[in-house]
């Protein structure tokens, strides 16, 4: 057996001893005789899988009581029709425009009501997170959107804009869990698991109570309201049961890590690595604006399409995976979650440095 090192943006690298584990368990989980896979969502064992991971989460972010968890699916795009259809009591929301995702959240929630941009960095291919100390908040704003880690273009609000009252809603999808956050400065954050967290096809939402309403969109399917997964325990229906399972063996072997505390330093330095190389490297350079870098998502280009193709190209050969940039905005990235190692970068870089060395 021989892994690579997988900077996918995601699905992304998960941690090695959480798929050994769920590899040990595969046939028989803990005595049940049986695969997670194949157990009922309303037995004993996974009844203590949701819960585990429940409390697991919530200790690591410090959730809150009045905040539910919910363990959905359908993904972040999802949500990103959820979000209107649940909180959109005015037909007003304002959305803040930092890339692809949140053009998508945006357009989306004009099928529901009135969505303004309010402020975007579609003038600079967004390479920067605009300025949002004093924005032109909508007065019956029912919440202020961001995509707080612009996964496709590497950039991170590190300062959370200033709502003017209103309720924040992020997509955190691509930096959930990679540092600590104050649950309590957002009204709803969700996060799709297979970038940081676990497999795809589980979004977790973290929403204020007061936000969970009977009073929603007319129309909202049943399966589309917070409150119906809200009042189940994210067991109204069948829920994502093996990607709950995997997330929570996450949670637990971030807590071994030291939490989220610890993970942050660990992110740092990891990234610092990277954008220390890209800062002096002659050949190779990074795309986004320094004080606004994503410490997951680090985008970077040679200046030539042709040198691009064949960095991808030998990188690929070298045993580093999924360096190639989003299509649509090309060059490279390097997406360094959680689950990647420091030397999984620290290699990385020595190949860098190898070809702008022959390429430079
Ligand atoms: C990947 C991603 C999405 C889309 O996730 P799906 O689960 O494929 O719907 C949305 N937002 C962000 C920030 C992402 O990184």
């Amino acid at each position: 057996m021989s892994r690579v090192y997988n900077f996918s943006a995601g699905p992304a690298v998960l941690p090695e001893e959480v798929l050994k584990e769920a590899a040990e368990e595969m046939l028989d989980y803990r005595g049940t005789g049986m695969s997670v896979m194949e157990m009922s969502h309303r037995s004993k064992a996974f009844d203590a899988i949701i819960k585990d991971a429940e409390a697991d989460l919530r200790d690591l972010l410090a959730v809150p009581d009045n905040y539910k968890v919910l363990f959905l699916q359908g993904g972040a795009s999802q949500q990103f029709a959820m979000v209107p259809m649940n909180l959109m009591k005015n037909r007003v929301a304002d959305y803040i425009i930092t890339g692809q995702w949140a053009k998508k959240a945006h357009k989306e929630a004009s099928l529901f009501g009135k969505a303004n941009a309010v402020a975007s960095s579609a003038d600079k291919t967004f390479s920067y997170i605009p300025d949002c100390s004093d924005l032109p908040i909508s007065e019956d704003a029912d919440y202020v959107y961001i995509c707080e880690n612009n996964t496709i273009y590497g950039t991170k609000f590190w300062t959370l804009p200033n709502t003017k009252g209103k309720d924040l809603v992020a997509d955190q999808s691509s930096c959930f869990l990679s540092e600590p956050v104050d649950v309590t400065k957002y009204g709803l954050i969700f996060a799709g698991a297979q970038k940081n967290v676990g497999p795809a096809g589980t979004v977790i939402v973290i929403i204020r109570e007061d936000l969970i309403r009977e009073d929603v969109l007319e129309q909202t399917p049943t399966m589309l309201r917070y409150k119906t997964h809200a009042d189940a325990d994210s067991l109204y229906n069948t829920p994502p049961t093996y990607g709950i399972y995997m997330c929570g063996k996450v949670f637990k072997w971030l807590k071994a890590r030291g939490g989220l505390t610890a993970m942050k330093e660990y992110n740092e330095k990891k990234a610092k690595i990277l954008y220390d190389f890209l800062d002096q490297s002659r050949l190779f350079k990074g795309t986004v604006e320094k004080k606004d870098r994503s410490l997951m998502n680090v985008p970077f280009v040679t200046g030539s399409e042709e040198l691009d193709a064949l960095f991808v190209k030998e990188s690929k050969a070298a045993g580093f995976e999924n360096l190639k940039g989003h299509r649509t905005v090309g060059g490279m990235r390097a997406s360094i979650y959680n689950a990647m190692h420091i030397e999984g970068v620290e290699k990385l870089v020595e190949f860098m440095d190898a070809f702008e060395k022959k390429n430079g």
